[in-house]
């Protein structure tokens, strides 16, 4: 395995122990990142438990999410949504696909999630919020065809997550530091913002200062990654 590739694996992997240990995964939800060499493909995590060294754990498929390889065994029912985001955002590197419970009431509500605080400038790009009845009838409410992923890639639009009605969301990043980054913000801001509400007329960040706050922390992503690879996969 190249180098290249071994880091990739590695990210993906720390992601998911991160993101676990966050209560932002489980046994559900997944990590993907786009191929470093081949931006027409991608590698989706099967198992979030499972150990950085297991090549199996990683799936790598192309942007119609057909696996590469022709014995791959039973791939993600959900994959559809990675590779319809990467095929519409050239600057998506890596996804998170979570059912963070502290995010579920805004995406079956008409209150908006806000940036309250400056982790949280790149929620003024919008909090899109997907409503896969809408356009699609009664389904399981997940992204199980290409179809299905198409109408939430362009949902998501050119911000940096969609919620998803009754089921979840889905966060990208120009890196797999960054989408992990923002998953576990965005869900912070969301256990943060009723309680601000209940207190009473929160002030959010205009969008210029969420702006510049989302600007500040693309350039320092490698500190809070090394502080949750500390905090979460310091055992390897
Ligand atoms: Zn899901």
């Amino acid at each position: 395995m190249d180098t290249e590739t071994t880091r990739i694996f590695e990210e993906l992997c720390f992601a998911t122990r991160i993101l676990a240990g966050e209560g932002i995964l489980d046994g559900f939800g997944h990590v993907s990142a786009r191929h470093p060499r081949h931006g027409d493909r991608y590698y989706l995590v099967r198992d979030n438990a499972a150990e950085p060294g297991d090549a199996g754990n990683f799936m790598e498929l192309d942007l119609e999410s057909n696996p590469i390889a022709k014995d791959c065994a039973n791939p993600s029912i959900e994959r559809f949504l990675h590779g319809e985001i990467y095929k519409a955002r050239s600057d998506v590197n890596a996804i998170v696909h979570t059912h963070a419970p502290a995010l579920i009431p805004f995406g079956v509500s008409k209150t908006q999630l806000q940036p309250l605080y400056h982790m949280c400038g790149f929620l003024a790009y919008g909090v899109p919020v997907f409503d896969i009845r809408q356009d699609n009838g009664m389904t399981d409410m997940l992204i199980t065809s290409q179809e299905l992923g198409f109408s939430l890639a362009r949902c998501l639009d050119k911000s940096a997550l969609v919620l998803m009605r009754g089921h979840g969301a889905t966060v990208v990043g120009a890196s797999v530091k960054e989408a992990v980054f923002r998953a576990i913000y965005a869900t912070l801001n969301a256990q943060a913002q009723p309680v601000a509400m209940q207190l009473g007329n929160p002030t959010y960040l205009c969008a210029q200062e969420a702006f510049l706050a989302d600007d500040l922390h693309r350039s320092v992503m490698h500190r809070p990654w090394k502080f949750l690879v500390r905090k979460w996969c310091d055992n390897e």
